[in-house]
């Protein structure tokens, strides 16, 4: 949800967005990025990397226990990602909608503008990711964009000697 500061003005939230492996090889990745922004979006960060299957199943952790996991890894593995921060105003909740329901087939049926109706194929292979809520969002922007910071922080911490500001 849209938060408002105490001055009125609405905050700009991020949200994780990803070409899947399906979507990057099927070459949608443009048509993509144009439904970002035209709809609002900024394009934050961005970088195409191939994830291997620690990474993969990192990411996935949450769904490790399900039936689906090892073949969700050999998808997300199966080819290069594009990775991208998204902002806006609503930024989690819009670009959920925008992407449509998680299962394509239906997708196609009851969201048939969704960018999952449109380049996704079934319940897995289905072409785009977005973070489901603003902790998610966090987990996965610092997840991929992050680390750095995240052991600058841990340094600064620990060892005195190293503080940078
Ligand atoms: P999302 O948040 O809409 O991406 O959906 P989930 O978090 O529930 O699932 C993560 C990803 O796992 C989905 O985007 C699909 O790629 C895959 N997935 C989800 N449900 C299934 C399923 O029932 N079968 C298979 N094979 N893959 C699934
Ligand atoms: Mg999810």
């Amino acid at each position: 949800p849209t938060r408002s500061s105490s001055n009125g003005s609405t905050e700009e939230e991020e949200t994780l967005a990803m070409v899947k492996p399906d979507g990057v090889l099927g070459n949608y990745t443009e048509r993509i990025k144009n439904a970002v922004v035209e709809s609002g979006f900024s394009i934050i960060r961005e970088t195409v990397i191939q994830l291997d299957e620690h990474r993969a199943s990192t990411f996935y952790v949450e769904h490790s226990s399900k039936s689906f996991f090892s073949s969700l890894v050999k998808y997300m593995t199966s080819g290069p990602v594009l990775v991208m921060i998204l902002k806006k105003e609503n930024a989690v909740a819009d670009w959920r909608a925008i992407i449509g329901p998680t299962d394509a087939r239906k997708a196609k049926i009851t969201h048939p503008h969704s960018i999952r109706a449109m380049c996704g194929l079934n319940a897995e292979k289905n072409c785009v990711h977005g973070s489901d809520s603003l902790e998610s969002a966090r987990r996965e922007i610092s997840f991929f964009f992050g680390e750095i910071s995240t052991d600058a922080k841990n340094l600064c911490k620990s060892t005195v000697t190293y503080r940078v500001n």
